[in-house]
């Protein structure tokens, strides 16, 4: 984290989320929630959201939904999120994210979206069917993360591009407006597996819709399906090098160490310097090992906490009384800057 970002007179403060669109898995552990919990254990102050209304973008099942919301608030608990120290909720709850983004939508330009390679991958050749809000799913987010007037956020690889469409809806606002209120906030893609790629295929982020459940490792995966799923990954036949530039043009090798990496906390450099020259028949099994090691107390965790759903309930509610009094004046002061009678 660099000391200026933000620009002068804002306080640090981390703002993330996860969309509740399905099975939480290892790209999500390692880009965003491990290193979440990281920043919250560092003493600063932390936001982190279930973010619904952007995961109704595309559709979801109502049942599906709600259960998705409270088994990835269980999972944010169960990998060290504490409530107590940082706020946790469910964007819905917090109505001043679709008020401040209604704000951006006049901000932001067509333009701008339609540069958006998240929009142009999941709305593919049908565009003119996809919803009005995955289009616009990119100044929600700027509000998400605006309405605390957020100076962090912590993110995986694939939401940099959202990261720098925040920063412009900032200083656009900022400019037109004549003032210096929102924060230019700096994007934290820290890590040995800022983007864990597919099992199945090395060219394609790992992501919770994608429709091959044999591309990604779940939260929620028993030991026997991760190890299975791991052998079954797809390699290239040579041995693994001894040192990071043998992995060029070896997309899938490279995920493999870099998982490998990420979950030891080790260097790159240092994984190969320890494991090159071993076939992935020996890789593999190793690999397996230290993903069940570091996930199932995660998993075990999130199985009981979603025995108790109104405690879940209980602790987003709560969250989100204390995000609303923090995002309540800004949108406030928004407000007024923007020429509304209140
Ligand atoms: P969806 O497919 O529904 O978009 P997703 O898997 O991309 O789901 P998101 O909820 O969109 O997950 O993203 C949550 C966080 O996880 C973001 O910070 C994102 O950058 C990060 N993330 C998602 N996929 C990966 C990945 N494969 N590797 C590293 N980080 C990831
Ligand atoms: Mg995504």
């Amino acid at each position: 984290m660099t000391d200026a970002a933000g620009g002068a007179g804002f306080t640090p403060r981390v703002f993330s989320g996860i969309q509740p669109s399905g099975n939480l898995h290892l790209g999500n552990y390692l880009g965003a929630l491990k290193r979440f919990v990281e920043m919250q254990n560092n003493g600063i102050e932390s936001i982190y959201c279930m973010v619904d209304l952007h995961a109704i973008t595309v559709w979801q099942d109502p049942a599906d939904l709600r259960n998705a919301t409270r088994e990835l608030a269980a999972g944010f608990i169960a990998a060290g999120l504490d409530p107590e120290k940082s706020i946790l909720f469910n964007q819905s709850q917090v109505a001043e994210h679709t008020q401040l983004a209604w704000i951006f939508n006049c901000v932001a330009r067509m333009g701008w979206m339609q540069r958006m390679t998240q929009w142009k991958d999941k709305a593919g050749k049908n565009q003119q069917n996809a919803s009005l809000g995955l289009f616009a799913y990119p100044s929600l987010m700027a509000a998400d993360i605006l309405a605390y007037h957020a100076t962090h956020v912590p993110v995986g690889e694939d939401q940099k591009q959202h990261l720098e469409l925040t920063r412009d809806i900032a200083i656009k606002f900022n400019h037109d407006y004549g003032v210096d209120f929102f924060p230019i906030t700096e994007p934290v893609i820290e890590g040995a597996a800022t983007r864990v790629m597919s099992l199945r295929d090395g060219s394609k982020k790992m992501s919770k819709s994608d429709t091959s459940d044999a591309s990604r490792i779940n939260m929620t995966d028993d030991a026997d399906t991760i190890a299975r799923k791991i052998r079954k990954a797809k390699t290239d036949p040579d041995a693994l090098p001894s040192e990071a530039k043998g992995l060029d043009d070896r997309p899938e090798a490279r995920n493999l160490v870099n998982i490998y990496a990420a979950l030891s906390e080790q260097g790159v450099d240092a994984v190969l310097s320890d494991q090159g020259g071993k076939q992935f028949s020996e890789f593999k099994p190793m690999l397996a090992d230290l993903a069940v090691a570091k996930l199932a107390p995660i998993s075990s965790e999130m199985a009981r906490l979603m025995q108790d759903k109104a405690e879940i309930d209980r602790i987003l509610h709560n969250g989100a009384a204390r995000a609303r009094a923090i995002a309540a004046p800004i949108l406030d002061r928004t407000y007024d800057i923007v020429g509304m009678v209140r």
